[in-house]
């Protein structure tokens, strides 16, 4: 099920897919989900290798994150892990990555993920995923990042958050035009097609971040 805003294909995002090299993309580190989980993070990572799309993540070699990863390199994509050095201590990242960038923190590591990409994909996920998507939806809205942000609903596993979005606009914690901040999709085989029809979205986002009578 598809909640939430639909792209539009008339007004295109300034970075179009094929702007859109590097894709961030954020996932679960869990061992312990279904297959169907591990089957769509691995076509995502086959897909968007084969859509010439290099992908930066948490650089994990298992969960989610490993099947993004496993998926591309599998299709000869470029793979850039970024990892904080107590979480490389646990040698649990991936070890056949095209680079592999260690910083300080995750503070670091999410910032650098975020402001080194074309566009977002997030995958179903847990705390550590919801804190970078919902990052990533901040600054677009404040206009400090503004590249397509995609959400993959694997057999509808963000349809609570997507209601939650909503009732957060409907309630006018969040405008309308702020619906047009991400697109989902059901399958990874949309990635492609949401990255290109993205809703515009500017800088001059920061006119409307806040909301007001006029602008709810
Ligand atoms: P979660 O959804 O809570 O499993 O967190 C996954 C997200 O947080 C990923 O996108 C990573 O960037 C980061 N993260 C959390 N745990 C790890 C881990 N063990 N290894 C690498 N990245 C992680």
């Amino acid at each position: 099920m598809t909640l939430g805003y639909n792209t539009t294909m008339t007004e295109k995002n300034l970075l179009d897919s094929h702007h859109v090299k590097m894709v961030t993309v954020y996932a679960s580190s869990s061992a312990a989900l279904k297959p169907v989980y591990y089957d769509s993070a691995r076509r995502l990572g086959e897909i968007l290798a084969l859509a010439g799309k290099s992908i930066t993540y948490g650089a994990g070699g298992g969960g989610l994150m490993g099947a993004v990863a496993d998926g591309a390199l599998s299709k000869n994509g470029e793979v850039y892990g970024v990892v904080p050095n107590f979480l490389q201590e646990l040698e649990l990242t991936h070890r056949g990555l095209t680079n592999l960038k260690i910083v300080g923190d995750m503070r670091e590591r999410k910032h650098f993920m975020l402001q080194n990409s074309d566009a977002v994909v997030t995958l179903p996920g847990g705390s550590g995923t919801y804190e970078e998507v919902f990052e990533a939806l901040t600054m677009k809205r404040l206009g400090q990042w503004i590249g397509p942000i995609i959400i993959v609903n694997t057999i509808g596993f963000y349809d609570g958050l997507l209601a939650f979005l909503n009732h957060s606009v409907d309630e006018r914690f969040m405008g309308r035009r702020h619906l047009e901040m991400w697109s989902v999709v059901d399958e990874p085989e949309q990635v492609p097609a949401a990255l290109e029809n993205a809703h515009a979205w500017g800088s001059d986002a920061l006119e409307y971040a806040n909301v007001t009578n006029a602008n709810a």
